[in-house]
């Protein structure tokens, strides 16, 4: 299978004639190849989205309405084509892609379709001044999307369907590990009659087209989900242009158990927070912090848990985990287990990498569970991204705080606790962008979305996407009073 780029309207091949390989995780088979686009083929998408932005800024809303509709209704109408595509490009089991990656992207167009029509001027009346000021929010222009690989499609989407909605043109870079669905997209686009130039979508290396983009200068924004060293290059990049930058990075997020809450709920949704998508979302709650009394009786019944958990192909339906995304990252979490120090940290189950029968070569680690004695631990202070936990005990409501806080993230945090007030003393101190209070992963497209510290600048979701993607333009009207 060959990928390629979409670049005013078209599918196209790369100016550079250079490939990378498109492999997959499950059975580390090379299956396709990807266009290395080079900063002339980022060029080129600017040249076409400047060119297709003079009709696109003057469409109605109605119109751009429309059309993201119809992007949305073909993503569902190729929903299972979608996943099958997203499971066997990232590894993560079939039902996942289905029930979440793919649904979501469509939603993601069906919700900006709509916040559209009620993003409105606000209007300011200065009374006894004579004046009326009314606020425009205006599009950027050309922006850049850039995406990671956990959620391909779900985060292309996520930022591609509101810088549109907000009648910009876009240069989108999806991760160069999982190009598939972004590449399925552009067909689905072309299909929906979108103009040519609105959206074009450049495949390739971060070094080289991330960076193409970032630095371009008619590039007026960049929204970047990925890695917090990354962000911190980009920030870096884009300063001398003063760019607008919405930055969605790393995380290390506390998942706090209280001997209170509702134990059964708490042990079943502390599983999936630890483990869905092998723990590949930056959501995931990787470091456990539980409350003392129940500590013990924790431990013993996640471990439990865990072990039952099904590692199989991502193709099968009763696989709970599938294949790590590459073999690079595969080797990046063994070696977070490999060194660990005895003194600091027991290993409770799993630690090693699986051989799948017929899949000998596909990147498989067990899901892993680690006894911690210190949160100053790199375990507990750098992101692992995987299928590694590790737990820790606390004493009281203070401690576990401090050890929540004690991070350079500061991305999202649960809490597990019966006692409201203590619910919303901690949620109010918690330095995270999300705190889930009971649940986990619950998202309302409306609500903020994005980290404080490290984990990045800016959030997404809502209104909050609408105005990143706008400039606001003040008017201010004088008037004369009735003589
Ligand atoms: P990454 O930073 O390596 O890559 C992300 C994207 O940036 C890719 O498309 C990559 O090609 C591009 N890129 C790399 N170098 C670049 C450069 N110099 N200039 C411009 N673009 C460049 O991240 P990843 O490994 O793909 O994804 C995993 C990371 O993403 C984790 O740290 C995870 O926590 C984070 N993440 C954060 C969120 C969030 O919402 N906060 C969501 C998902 C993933």
């Amino acid at each position: 299978m060959e990928i390629l780029n979409y670049i005013n309207g078209k599918l196209t091949k790369s100016k550079s004639s250079n490939y990378l390989d498109l492999i997959e995780p499950a059975s580390a088979i090379t299956y396709g190849s990807i266009p290395k686009s080079n900063a002339d083929d980022v060029d080129e998408a600017v040249q076409a989205a400047e060119q297709a932005f003079v009709e696109w800024k003057n469409s109605t809303v109605a119109d751009r309405s429309k059309i993201l509709q119809k992007i949305a209704d073909l993503i569902e109408a190729n929903a299972e084509d979608l996943a099958k595509a997203e499971s066997k490009d990232n590894g993560k089991p079939i039902h996942l892609a289905s029930k979440i990656d793919i649904p979501r992207a469509a939603d993601n167009f069906s919700f900006f379709a709509k916040a559209i029509t009620q993003f409105s001027t606000e209007t300011h009346e200065s009374i006894g001044l004579q004046t009326i000021n009314f606020t425009l929010r205006k599009p950027l222009g050309v922006v850049g999307c850039i995406s990671p690989w956990n959620l391909p499609l779900y985060l292309l989407t996520w930022k591609i369907a509101p810088a549109l909605a907000a009648g910009n043109c876009v240069i989108a870079k999806p991760s160069e590990v999982t190009p598939l669905t972004a590449y399925l997209l552009s067909e689905i686009c072309i299909e929906a009659g979108l103009p040519k130039g609105v959206l074009n979508i450049v495949h390739g290396l971060g070094n080289e087209v991330g960076n193409a983009l970032v630095t371009h200068p008619k590039v007026k924004a960049i929204s970047f989900t990925g890695g917090t060293s990354t962000g911190k290059h980009i920030a870096k990049a884009a300063a001398s242009q003063f760019k607008k930058l919405s930055l969605e990075l790393g995380g290390k997020n506390p998942n706090l158990i209280f001997a209170d809450c509702d134990y059964e709920k708490m042990l079943a949704n502390t599983v999936k927070s630890s483990f869905t998508n092998q723990g590949q979302i930056c959501l995931c709650g990787s470091r456990i912090f539980v409350e003392e009394r129940i500590y013990e009786k924790f431990k013993t019944d996640f471990v439990a848990k865990v072990k039952k958990l099904n590692l199989g192909h991502p193709s099968e339906a009763s696989s709970d985990l599938g294949a790590i995304v590459s073999k690079s990252h595969l080797e990046k979490i063994e070696s977070y287990v490999k060194q660990i120090n005895t003194d600091e940290a027991k290993l409770l189950c799993g630690g090693k990498r699986v051989v799948l029968k017929n899949f000998e070569n596909g990147y498989y680690f067990e899901p892993t569970v680690i006894e911690v004695k210190t949160n100053k631990c790199s375990l507990n202070q750098e992101e692992i991204f995987g299928p590694v936990v590790t737990l820790m005990p606390f004493k009281d409501e203070a401690e576990a705080l401090a050890l929540a806080n004690d991070s350079r993230y500061g991305l999202s945090a649960t809490l597990w606790t019966k006692n409201i007030d203590r619910a919303m003393r901690l949620s109010q101190e918690l330095e995270s962008g999300i705190v889930w209070i009971n649940t986990w992963l619950n998202r309302d497209l409306r609500t903020p979305f994005g980290g404080t510290k490290q984990s990045g600048m800016g959030r997404e979701g809502g209104l909050e996407a609408l105005r990143f993607f706008t400039e606001p333009k003040n008017i201010c009207i004088a008037y004369n009073e009735l003589p």
